[in-house]
């Protein structure tokens, strides 16, 4: 199949797309909200809805905005100045949304997120149900991190991230990442003239990840390392990824027609279960331990369950039911799950074998540390 059949078959099957713009492509160099930009996505989201196409916004530029309005040419430095310039621009930024959409008789949903509001299973599903709704409803929503209120333990960091965990939370089947370049180079652009554009990558993985290092941004959160890292997380969930120049006037529209535009990221192959996607993903590492070579063998090639005689070491300070990464002798990452026993509990049983547990602990609520099925194995030697 050449590229531009794979992405017209992509898009022709997306029905619920998930757009994520940056504060770059929704502000002007004085930190303006870009109406030019804004009628131009909301134009292109209004034309996706007759052919039943439903968007969901991950929309950054809040803080950005009011940069402008508050006369600044730099984010703040103090934590409590940058929230409130968060509170000041979410605002503007949502009023210039309601305006537009309002022009085509459409509704603006305000929905912002922590970390927090995500990382309890219930709670995640309480919050796609509330989407689900507003979609039901017919209105657009737009989902940003709530800076306002978030401090560092309940943070998302960036809203390319936060856009790839909307995939799974809104069960999505594309994400479109509207970023200030036209999409994925084998080197920074902006660096070196000789830097080649990539239009579509089969399959991603951390060397991709690697190339993208180095490309950080001054008044946003992200460049293009947390973009690949977005599009990894929405690859492993079976969701397609394109990442392009949200400042060129059309361009929204043509990707929604399948045009070539930006660069595709396929998804992989095995996509995982919304829970299991949940756990690797949405839920961040409490601890680590190590496996292993024998039992990393077991997990990876016949998909059991981690037990106590398989770990040689743990670290972090985690309780039960808290998610955990799983790492060989080397010190690689290759699995996460949800860990039966707290760490100071696995520290006492490693190496032991099961039956031992109840010796040891005095209790033995469950034959494993890691059940296959709160296990995720993420990659493969
Ligand atoms: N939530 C931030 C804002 O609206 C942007 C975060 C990011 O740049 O990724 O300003």
């Amino acid at each position: 199949m050449t590229s531009n059949s794979t992405r017209k078959n992509i898009v022709s099957r997306a029905k619920r797309v998930v757009i994520k713009l940056g504060s770059y492509v929704l502000t002007t160099p004085s930190f303006k909200l870009d109406r030019k930009v804004f009628s131009d996505v909301i134009k292109s989201i209004a034309e996706a809805r007759k052919k039943n196409i439903e968007s969901v916004l991950v929309s950054s530029g809040a803080i950005a905005s009011a940069l402008g309005t508050l006369g600044l040419n730099e984010r703040p430095k103090l934590l409590s100045q940058e929230q409130a310039a968060a509170a000041i621009g979410q605002i503007s930024l949502m009023g210039l949304y309601s305006r537009l959409l309002g022009k085509f008789n459409i509704n603006a949903a305000q929905i912002l997120l922590t970390h927090s509001d995500l990382r309890n299973r219930q709670r995640f599903l309480n919050a796609r149900h509330t989407l689900n709704s507003v979609l039901e409803y017919g209105a657009v929503p737009i989902i940003n991190e709530n800076d306002t209120t978030v401090v560092e333990e309940i943070r998302f960091g960036d809203n390319d991230y936060l856009s790839s965990l909307v995939t799974n939370l809104v069960q999505a089947d594309l994400l479109i990442i509207l970023t200030d370049i036209d999409g994925f180079y084998d080197k920074d652009p902006r660096k070196y003239d000789d830097a080649k554009f990539i239009s579509l990558i089969e399959d991603i993985d951390s060397s991709i990840e690697k190339l993208a290092l180095g490309t950080k941004s001054k008044i946003a959160r992200g460049g293009m390392a947390t973009k690949i890292k977005a599009a990894i997380t929405a690859a492993h969930f079976g969701v397609p990824t394109i990442i392009a120049n949200g400042k060129t006037k059309g361009n929204l529209s043509k990707i929604l027609q399948g045009d070539d535009i930006g660069t595709l990221i396929l998804p992989k192959q095995n996509k995982l279960t919304s829970r299991k996607h949940w756990i690797a993903f949405t839920l961040k590492p409490q601890g680590r331990i190590t496996v292993d070579n024998g039992a990393k063998t077991a997990m990876l090639e016949k998909a059991k369950s981690l037990l106590p005689s398989g770990i040689s070491a743990v670290a972090g300070d985690f309780d039960p039911g808290e998610p955990v990464s799983c790492c060989d002798e080397d010190g690689v990452e290759f699995a996460r799950g949800l860990s039966a026993y707290s760490a100071e509990d696995i520290e006492k049983i490693k190496g032991a074998n099961t039956s031992e547990i109840k010796k040891v602990l005095g209790y033995d609520r469950h034959p494993e540390i890691i059940n296959r099925d709160n296990m995720v194995i993420l990659r493969k030697p």
